[in-house]
């Protein structure tokens, strides 16, 4: 009898469900294999440097020679180095020399673009900002991004011990089409169909990768945050802002849907008889639970010829000052926003759920509201066991978001099949 393959894989733990793609297919021929396992390794150093071998061998499960091949190719390449080089042990033998990602590797730039303001950062390989300009966001795009890569060649040219620039991640406020590279369009900024990858990789010559800011921030959260949730795997990041956005991880990688638009839960009705939204339905999640919802309930509290305030931020400082109507306006935005987490988490089931935006400083005042409603109609069995937290980032999640753009490009694993 011929030894066959079993093609069933009931032996393992994994029930895949992923169908190949054969319109564009990706075998796992040998440079693949070596391609993920090289950045599985990468990986691994990177969440638990410094690290030796034989750790990295009890983490990964890869035998010792196919881990010091590629520990050898990652030092060739520069990528890592071994601390302690030189130094003995007491008896004279050979020290374990652990390992580290050389930070000088890569330069990542990272560029988040808001409505008022837009701040260029570089980081190093290690995720460590070490130059941060920011720039007034001005209304024309092409001179805009035009003046934003001439101050990304002088910072190459001052930063030049590192060894290469992989690219610049990008965070939009609003709609972006991944594959064409474009800003489609944003309520608060008046850019239309902006080609924003070719006009800064012309600017440049480094390759540009964008995204939406809640998007962005999702992915922040999926690679850098808080130690209590690093291994969470299904994720939905709420951006509270001007207006209303999410992000969704899958399985670790983020969720962009068919045509790059998802995540607009915003736009999800909550009140068929509620007032009209600029998308054109009634009673959108984004007119109860975003800034500009909680700015006009304020406004409403005071009544005509009360106080008026024109940003979030200010509201939150009335709020740590006592002020009565400014709490009880943030307290109701936080019951439509368990509202709305209520209806994702029932259809998503993330294991955590991440809130984003300035109104998460006054987390004191608005968490149990947003936990108690959302536990409130969630399907039996999970009401116990939902996580909402606040962003991990105090400033600028999508900031942070843009450089994990360029990183995720250098570490995640690619898809087969
Ligand atoms: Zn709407």
């Amino acid at each position: 009898m011929p030894k066959v393959t079993a093609i069933v894989a009931t032996h393992s733990r994994h029930n895949f469900t992923r169908k190949p793609n054969l319109a564009d297919v990706t075998v796992a021929g040998h440079d693949m294999l070596r391609l993920v396992n090289r950045r599985i390794l990468l990986s691994i150093v990177s969440d638990r440097q410094p690290i030796s071998r034989a750790e990295i061998a009890k983490i990964s499960g890869l035998n010792k020679a196919t881990i010091s091949t590629i520990t050898g190719e990652l030092l060739k390449d520069a990528c890592v180095i071994e601390e302690g080089l030189g130094r003995t042990t007491p008896i004279g033998g050979k020290p374990p020399t652990p390992l580290r990602l050389n930070s000088k590797r890569f330069g990542l730039f990272g560029l988040d673009i808001r409505a008022d303001e837009t701040i260029l950062a570089l980081s190093d390989f290690n995720n460590r900002i070490v130059s941060r300009v920011s720039f007034e966001t001005e209304s024309v795009a092409t001179s805009f991004l035009s003046k934003i890569g001439k101050e990304i060649r002088k910072l190459q040219l001052k930063h030049d011990s590192f060894i290469e620039f992989p690219g610049i991640g990008v965070s939009l406020p609003g709609l972006v089409d991944n594959q064409s590279g474009k800003f489609l369009l944003s309520v608060v900024l008046p850019w239309r169909d902006v080609p924003v990858v070719n006009l800064l990789e012309k600017a440049t010559n480094l390759p540009v990768i964008i995204d939406n800011s809640a998007r962005c921030s999702a992915l922040a959260e999926i690679w850098h945050g808080k130690a209590q949730y690093a291994h969470v795997r299904n994720l939905l990041y709420v951006s509270v802002s001007t207006g209303l956005a999410c992000g969704v991880v899958i399985d670790g990688g983020l969720y962009r849907g068919g045509n790059n638009t998802a995540g607009q839960f915003g736009h999800i009705p909550i009140d068929l008889s509620g007032p009209e939204c600029r998308c054109g339905q009634r009673g959108c999640w984004d007119l109860y639970a975003s800034d500009k919802a909680t700015l006009k309930r304020y406004a409403d509290l005071r009544g005509p010829g009360g106080k008026r305030v024109s940003t979030m931020r200010k509201l939150v400082e009335l709020v740590e000052s006592g002020d009565a109507s400014a709490t009880e306006a943030v307290r109701e935005t936080a019951r439509y926003l368990g509202i709305g987490i209520t209806g994702l988490v029932n259809g998503l089931d993330p294991e955590i759920v991440v809130i984003g935006g300035e109104i998460t400083k006054i987390w004191g005042v608005i968490e149990a509201i947003i936990v108690e409603e959302t536990k409130r109609n969630l399907l039996a069995p999970r009401s116990h066991h939902i996580a909402i937290r606040p962003s991990a980032f105090e400033v600028r999640p999508s900031l942070k978001g843009a450089l994990t753009l360029i990183q995720n490009s250098l570490l995640s694993v690619p898809h087969m099949g």
